[in-house]
């Protein structure tokens, strides 16, 4: 079981060392971005969702489930990472896609942004329990992944995998040698006609349906004192990038064999023609322009990044707003503590006026409720209303009241296993 566990991983390596030692250099393959859709395509269905969201201020908080997999060690050792390792990375994300003052996130460059992204380790767990967004996984003693799970992703998702459009997927793998495949992502899809069927048989894992998420190299996830070069939890930061559809900065091809001639379609950082390696300075782009080598999206080293652009940011504001996959993450109501009792759902609901005369309010306060049945009923059993809402977020409801001599109607809410019932009054 071990062994073919780990040929499958070996298997995912030497597509990795295929593609570095190509080159006949020793260069660190910072990440695969898995992109094998048509770019014009995807260009042009990004440019036309962009024109709607200028001015677009909105904060837009995402639901993080990490998998932190590991293969027998103590908690703390190795793969086996602590709780505040996984919080580390978490706040470093927050810090480098908010450009915290303060932080090794934070630049002066005038066209560097504040993403206004923020990622959130999520509270409910799909079966509505609570839980800290955190799992952890031995996976030693368990089944190899299939022949289909063709790369880091899939393969983490094979051993653990919420679902992809209530939470982003991050997956600390053990297993891979530091500095030499560093992480991996999913890109997002347009909706383009024709695009859809590739990702979906190339990303379906049997049982576990479409697969999407961030994988991270468990040497480099976090900031965890590694000696590297890649040491400060910037991998996660790159591959959130590609996650949310940002190109490298010399364009979209993993192999930069195509000089200055492909860019990464964003205006605002420099063309180059070549991955940046190390820190180096006054290198010049194809335009002339400073090389951006603080850009996330570059493969200079972790301690000299710092920048991404307003048009890197607004491509991702884009993806996260019309993107499958992308677009269910901000309003996912897994960042809401989860009810525990009839009184905690009662503490929501606010009903007006009470008593009541030919119209009744039912006002739902701040919580996201999924899967919610409303019901009014009069005293003799009778239904005077009764719907039920896919997901209600201090949304206000009106009822019409039929006239009646009934003094008193009976109003029930009900979401998952919690129900309350509250008499109401009318005149
Ligand atoms: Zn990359």
């Amino acid at each position: 079981m071990k062994i073919s566990r780990l040929a499958a991983l070996f298997a995912l390596l030497a597509f990795a060392f295929n593609t570095v030692f190509a080159q006949g250099l020793p260069i660190v393959e910072r990440c695969h971005v898995s992109y094998q859709g048509n770019v014009s395509e995807f260009e042009n269905w990004l440019a036309g969702k962009q024109s709607f969201n200028t001015n677009n201020q909105e904060v837009y908080r995402i639901p993080v489930v990490v998998h932190v997999l590991h293969t027998g060690e103590v908690y703390g050792e190795g793969a086996h990472l602590t709780k505040a390792q996984v919080e580390a990375q978490i706040r470093i994300l927050n810090e480098d896609f908010r450009r915290r003052p303060g932080t090794k996130g934070f630049n002066t460059h005038p066209d560097g942004g504040d993403a206004q992204i923020e990622f959130v380790l999520a509270n409910t767990a799909p079966d509505g329990s609570p839980t800290d967004g955190v799992i952890v996984k031995d996976i030693s003693n368990l089944p190899a992944p299939p022949p289909e799970a063709g790369n880091l992703v899939m393969y983490g998702a094979h051993y653990s995998y919420w679902n992809p459009e209530k939470y982003l997927n991050i997956w600390s793998v053990p297993g891979i040698p530091q500095d030499v495949l560093l992480g991996f992502a999913r890109f997002p899809e347009s909706d383009l006609p024709g695009l859809e069927d590739e990702h979906e048989t190339s990303w379906v894992l049997p049982g576990k349906g479409e697969i999407d998420g961030v994988a991270i190299n468990a040497f480099h996830f976090g900031d965890r004192g590694l000696q590297s070069r890649y040491n400060l939890g910037r991998t996660a930061t790159h591959e959130v990038g590609h996650f949310l559809g940002l190109f490298h900065t010399w364009g979209p091809n993993s192999n930069d064999q195509d000089g200055c001639s492909l860019d990464d379609f964003c205006q605002d950082t420099p063309t180059i023609s070549d991955r940046t390696s190390g820190c180096p300075v006054g290198l010049i782009s194809c335009d002339g322009r400073p090389v951006m080598i603080e850009n996330y999206m570059d493969y200079s080293d972790d301690a000299c990044m710092n920048i991404f652009t307003n048009d890197q940011i607004s491509r991702m504001r884009t993806v996260l707003k019309h993107s499958p996959r992308r677009k269910t993450l901000y309003t996912s109501p897994v960042l809401e503590n989860p009810l525990k009792s009839p009184t905690d759902l009662a503490s929501l609901v606010k009903i007006y006026p009470n008593p009541a005369s030919d119209k009744v309010h039912i006002f739902f306060e701040k919580h996201k409720l999924e899967n919610v049945q409303i019901t009014l009923t009069d005293l003799t059993g009778q239904t005077i209303f009764s719907k039920t809402f896919e997901q209600l977020f201090e949304e206000s409801i009106e009822v019409t009241l039929p006239r009646t001599a009934e003094r008193m109607i009976l109003l029930q809410v009900e979401t998952g296993k919690l129900s309350y019932r509250q008499k109401l009054l009318v005149r």
